[in-house]
């Protein structure tokens, strides 16, 4: 058996409302309805990218979002794919610097006047974010964590997949560590959807450490067995895929 020894505030994990709202939910306190809700993936990568960097989810993506596929349902989980993820083991790149430079890190996130319309006008139940923060690097007021917060909502931050996931239709199943009292913790985040949104990612390479699971229960060519839970039952969404980051966390067998 291993000792867990963990920060909170790592690898693939959830800012519980208390992080930045004294009085409002520790992570505990956070009730299971808030918890799952639709998934929505707003994809931002036709402005992120190494020459820049600053870029956010802004009101207008997500209004162009509804243009395209109808209303932001109430009770949402909206992840950004901004496909920051992909650079998540090069610190220099993922952050802006790897000297742990406050003043000087550069990724994408959510900005203030998006957020605030989500939780105010879509209800939306939290934010995911494939960079290290829901606000995004330049930031040094953080006014998405406390719009955030302040709606009784979550953030989720260093997700990983956010880009596999279909605009709309998925649900998203978010389950962080439930320690008593605290301000977030390691989280494990899915989503699931069905036939009419067949993914276009790839794969991930044969052995590789992803926490990505795709199979395909429409298609009678595919093995139903890879989606790795056979367990499921037939009539289980078609797709599931894994949000999580390797989690940093330590273990010291004894
Ligand atoms: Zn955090």
């Amino acid at each position: 058996m291993n000792d867990v020894e963990t920060g909170e505030h790592v690898g693939t994990h959830m800012d519980a409302p208390a992080h930045f709202c004294r009085g409002k939910w520790h992570v505990n306190d956070i009730p299971p309805e808030r918890l799952i809700g639709p998934a929505v993936m707003v994809d931002i990568r036709y402005k992120a990218s190494l020459d820049t960097p600053d870029v956010n989810v802004t009101l207008e993506d997500l209004q162009n979002w509804e243009m395209q596929y109808g209303r932001i349902p109430d009770g949402a989980v909206v992840f950004m794919c901004s496909g920051w993820y992909e650079h998540y083991d090069n610190e220099t790149i993922y952050k802006g610097n790897d000297v742990g430079d406050l003043s000087d890190y550069h990724f994408p996130g959510f900005d203030p006047e998006g957020a605030q319309w989500l939780f105010e006008e879509r209800k939306a139940i939290g934010v995911g974010s494939d960079s290290p923060s829901t606000d995004y690097g330049a930031s040094q007021t953080f006014p998405s964590h406390l719009i955030i917060c302040g709606h009784d909502a979550f953030g989720l931050e260093n997700v990983k997949n956010t880009c596999l996931l279909p605009p709309n239709g998925a649900m998203a199943y978010v389950f962080p560590i439930k320690s008593d009292g605290g301000s977030g913790g390691p989280t494990r985040v899915m989503a699931v959807w069905g036939d009419e949104h067949p993914t276009t990612s790839t794969p991930a390479p044969e052995g590789s450490n992803e926490d990505l699971t795709t199979t395909a229960r429409g298609n009678d060519n595919q093995d139903k067995a890879t989606c790795g839970a056979s367990s499921i039952p037939e009539e289980f969404p078609c797709v599931l895929i894994g949000l999580m980051m390797t989690a940093q966390i330590n273990l010291r067998w004894y």
